[in-house]
């Protein structure tokens, strides 16, 4: 069975299986205790258990997944990941059906560790045509706008009184 989106980076979650079930590692961003699954099902999609003891926490992937996503990743720039508390978040996963056909479970996201550990690096997706933005947009945007000495309301009055 094919992965719902290829061309997307298969993000590894919890750790694997072949030579190592149960081998202790820790997540490669939050370095959290991990341990290889005992097995996997191979069409997980979108994530898929990791089969040697390297990877990241269900809590990064979901992470990746979501610096990776558009418009969901622009949303949460505007609004800060607090927004990821609200228990519509997770009502929102189950009826998109996104995890039907994949080892993660809604219910394995700590989503407070999600957002308290929301800036450490993430590995960003390059050039996906279906991914015009990138995480730090909106600020740069506005920092832009500042700069310039200019906001949002006005910018088209300033450039309408600049115009000779
Ligand atoms: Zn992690």
């Amino acid at each position: 069975m094919k992965a719902k989106n290829p061309k997307k980076p298969q993000a590894q979650c919890v750790p694997a299986w072949a030579d190592a079930p149960g081998a202790a590692c820790i997540c490669d961003r939050c370095k959290r205790p991990l341990r290889v699954a005992d097995r996997r099902r191979e069409d997980s999609a979108p994530f898929r258990l990791a089969k040697e003891p390297k990877g990241e926490c269900p809590d990064c992937v979901m992470t990746a997944f979501l610096y990776n996503t558009y418009p969901l990743n622009l949303q949460l720039d505007q609004t800060g990941p607090q927004l990821l508390l609200n228990p519509m978040i997770r009502d929102a996963f189950l009826m998109s059906g996104i995890l039907d056909k994949c080892d993660l479970t809604i219910d394995e996201i700590n989503w407070q560790r999600v957002v308290d550990n929301w800036n450490l690096p993430v590995e960003i997706a390059k050039k996906d045509p279906r991914n015009p933005y990138r995480m730090g947009d909106e600020n740069r945007r506005k920092e832009a706008m500042r700069e310039a000495g200019l906001d949002d309301d006005n910018l088209s009055l300033s450039m309408f009184g600049g115009r000779q």
